[in-house]
């Protein structure tokens, strides 16, 4: 039971590589993280983007990159009024593979600003993911300005199961992380009310770390133990999907050469 529980392999599906990690974690450190702890594949953006397409040079096979709309950690909360935003992402995509745009904050009304609406434009252009730190009415503004988009919820909106599950139903397009919430399972064993999500929406939900500091990169192993556990709560074919195989199929082809 234990060996094939931690045999478990994991798509972290939410993390930072951003400017202050560099030096403290450095490329190779961030990959030895990784394979000690089972995570085969891992969709990861940066404040500052630089980082992270070294860990994608030195690593194609396990890192996907996202563009982040932040050069810096100060953009988290201007960045849907900076006008700087737009030509940023632009030269980063000229340059630069991705697999979506994200993970950005954006909340209610501001989604509707036009440095964001651009940015979904961008989106579309390339064919991209948003990776959406929202809440529920910035969601629906998103869909409402590209009903296309395939977004992927962070932290599926710190929002209770039953809201989370009304908006997989609604929108065909829209996958959750389960970053930096600990309500779906504890002490290795799930949540009612998230189980019922689980089984309902099994191949919608992906597991993140978000190291969102770079101490949180030493978290990486223990969170994909945690992980583990509470997922082997639920029937072995959902726990791998949302373990791994969800990522995998969602991003896992979206960088194959052209
Ligand atoms: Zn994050």
């Amino acid at each position: 039971m234990v060996s094939c529980v931690s045999a478990q392999p994991i798509f972290d599906a939410h993390m930072h590589y951003s400017h202050d990690a560099w030096d403290v974690v450095p490329v190779q450190d961030v990959l030895a993280i990784l394979k000690k702890a089972g995570v085969r594949r891992a969709l990861i953006s940066s404040s500052g983007d630089d980082g992270q397409q070294r860990l994608y040079r030195a690593a194609p096979e396990v890192i996907i990159p996202e563009l982040r709309p932040y050069r810096s950690r100060s953009d988290v909360g201007t960045w849907f009024r900076g006008e700087s935003v737009i030509p940023y992402l632009q030269e980063r995509l000229s340059k630069f593979r991705y697999a979506g745009i994200g993970e950005f904050h954006l909340y209610g009304a501001d989604a509707d600003l036009p440095v964001p609406r651009r940015m979904v434009e961008l989106a579309r252009k390339f064919n991209l993911f948003l990776h959406a730190h929202s809440d529920i009415d910035a969601v629906e503004r998103l869909f409402r300005q590209w009903p296309q988009a395939r977004i992927l919820w962070a932290h599926a909106g710190f929002e209770r199961p039953e809201r989370v599950a009304e908006m997989l139903k609604k929108h065909k397009n829209l996958w959750a992380d389960l970053a930096f919430r600990t309500d779906h399972g504890s002490g290795g064993k799930v949540d009612a009310g998230w189980r019922a999500a689980f089984l309902q929406f099994p191949d919608r939900f992906m597991v993140g770390t978000d190291t969102y500091t770079p101490e949180r990169w030493h978290y990486v192993g223990e969170h994909a133990s945690w992980s583990r556990q509470w997922l082997s709560d639920l029937p072995r074919d959902v726990a791998e999907r949302i373990a791994w195989k969800n990522g995998e199929q969602v991003f896992g082809s979206l960088l194959r050469p052209e």
